[in-house]
């Protein structure tokens, strides 16, 4: 068993083990590689060491390190499944809390991640419950609601917040799912086509200055989204469950859309298809016919019954 290391710098709130350990191992003049080896882990990578692919290394860093082996769990990713698994960003994050970061680099010349910048479902920092921000710095051309209508955006956070905590339980248990909703969220960044705007705006001519092929369904479903898009597309691509939408904004309205959708499905969709055009209709119908039979059925709760009374009122008819 190797002797508990002399000096040991405190993880930061939410640190993820590689990077601590990276840290550890600067103190000693060593590469993380060196450290891992030092420690007699069976781990060979960044990536085992936080997936928790060695159950029995966790007993050695807590042994090593002076913590509870709790502490070095909380530290690691949860092992996820199925489509889920995409719900981990891998090697890089996809978002960072600016104020954390400038906290770290006060305190560490090494380089901080946080398991939260990793993760599809979290959307506020952990440690400063800030909102969490792109990797890159703000696109001119991209509208960011965020900063320009914080109000607005707040109340869309609160829903974005629920469709988080689904995705994130569909990720760890998705056999207590009837249906994925990440095929849902797959559906509301499907676009609509040319949309119905009689339907919806019945006092506003169209002006000509939205392109309806950047509409999202899930434009449709957010309070005032759709007077807020005028100018540039706040959805720009298709959420696909084997490659989630990187872009921070683009995800927490889809996550927004996604918790008024499952709050009534049936209800959603009617009003969803008040409004998309036909053509977009049928590839969607194609789609769904090809997803779980429980989704179709949430969203048409009625469409036996139609059927059938279909059917009896052609038979009364001959
Ligand atoms: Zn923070």
């Amino acid at each position: 068993m190797v002797q508990p290391l002399p000096f040991i710098p405190e993880p930061f709130f939410d640190e993820l083990l590689s990077s601590w350990l990276r840290r550890i191992a600067a103190e000693y003049g060593m590469a993380l590689n060196q450290l891992i080896e030092y420690l007699q882990l069976e781990a060979s990578s960044r990536a085992s060491l936080d997936y928790r692919e060695h159950p029995k290394d966790c007993r050695r860093i807590a042994n090593a390190l002076r913590i509870s082996t709790k502490e070095v769990d909380t530290m690691t990713h949860k092992p996820l499944q199925g489509a889920g698994k995409q719900l981990l960003s891998w090697p890089f994050p996809i978002q960072v809390c600016r104020a954390c970061d400038a906290f770290h680099r006060t305190q560490t010349a090494q380089k901080v991640q946080l398991k939260g910048w990793f993760e599809y479902w979290t959307l506020e920092c952990g440690a400063c419950r800030r909102s969490l921000s792109p990797l890159t710095g703000p696109k001119l051309k991209i509208a960011n609601p965020q900063r320009e209508d914080p109000g607005w955006y707040s109340e869309i956070l609160t829903h974005a917040r629920h469709g988080a905590s689904e995705v994130m339980r569909y990720a760890r248990n998705p056999r207590f799912f009837a249906f994925s909703p990440l095929a849902c969220l797959e559906l509301l960044s499907k676009r609509t086509g040319p949309l119905r705007y009689n339907a919806y705006k019945p006092n506003v001519k169209f002006r000509g200055i939205l392109n309806p092929e950047n509409h999202c369904i899930a434009e449709l479903l957010i309070p005032g989204l759709s007077d807020k898009l005028d100018q540039s597309p706040l959805i720009p691509s298709r959420w696909r469950s084997d490659h989630p939408t990187k872009d921070v904004t683009a995800r927490t309205l889809l996550l927004a859309a996604l918790a008024l959708f499952l709050a009534n499905p049936a209800s959603a969709w009617a009003k969803v298809q008040e409004r998309i055009c036909y053509t977009k209709g049928v590839e969607i119908d194609f789609w769904l016919s090809r997803q779980s039979p429980h989704l179709a059925q949430r969203l048409s709760p009625n469409s036996t019954r139609t059927k059938s009374a279909e059917h009896v009122s052609q038979l009364l008819q001959l």
